[in-house]
């Protein structure tokens, strides 16, 4: 686990890799910026550009750094943001909603871009309200299709808080589906992941659909 800079995310590590040509990944916890640039470069001439006229010749160098910026979450784990919880007897619905994020689909390495709503039922302990926005920062850093990554969200807090129940609501907007494709601007895609008593207790799983949804339209 990498030391966690300031800003929660460790800065973009390159790794020496500059005459790799086989498929091997960098080290574990870095990113090759160099490799990053020759296939950008790459890409620039398929497409029948010139990669080395003015306005190009930094890209590909300032699309690597993109990329380690946009897929750091690779290299971090999100449970660490719920190791520190608080005892606490509140046994209601904690929900924090409208946590905006920007990820990247796996299929076309296109933004989706979004909100997301998580709640949870705590068992005596409960988070910083932060930390929901900490580890959605992370997830959504990574390559992945919004239904995983809605999952993962699901999946974490029941393994690391150990809730009586916990609820994801993912709203996006794919940009593989606005300016590709079906051309669809506007299109939103709703996805969710219920565990515990939001799994299996409707009236909770309806508290929680009616705090998210209830005021709107
Ligand atoms: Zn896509």
């Amino acid at each position: 686990m990498d030391v966690v800079a300031r800003n929660g995310f460790p800065p973009p590590l390159s790794c020496d890799a500059d005459d790799r040509t086989d498929d091997a990944r960098p080290e574990p916890g870095k990113i090759d910026l160099k490799r990053i640039e020759r296939a950008v470069r790459e890409i620039l001439t398929a497409v029948g550009e010139d990669p080395d006229r003015e306005g190009l010749i930094e890209t590909p160098a300032r699309v690597a750094r993109m990329y380690a910026e946009i897929f750091g979450g690779l290299h971090i784990d999100p449970a660490v943001y719920l190791q520190k919880t608080f005892t606490q007897q509140h046994d209601e619905m904690v929900l924090v909603k409208d946590i905006t994020f920007s990820s990247c689909c796996e299929h076309h390495l296109l933004p989706f871009t979004g909100t997301v709503h998580i709640a949870y039922l705590p068992d005596g302990q409960v988070i910083g309200l932060s930390k929901l926005a900490r580890i959605t920062e992370v997830i959504a850093r990574r390559p992945q299709v919004q239904e995983r990554m809605t999952e993962d969200l699901a999946e974490l807090i029941m393994r690391e808080l150990k809730p009586r129940g916990v609820g994801v609501v993912v709203e996006a907007a794919h940009s593989c589906m606005t300016i590709r494709g079906v051309k669809k601007p506007g299109a939103m895609t709703i996805t969710s992941a219920m565990r515990g008593l939001f799994k299996t207790n409707p009236m909770t799983r309806n508290e929680f659909m009616a705090l998210v949804f209830g005021h709107r339209g």
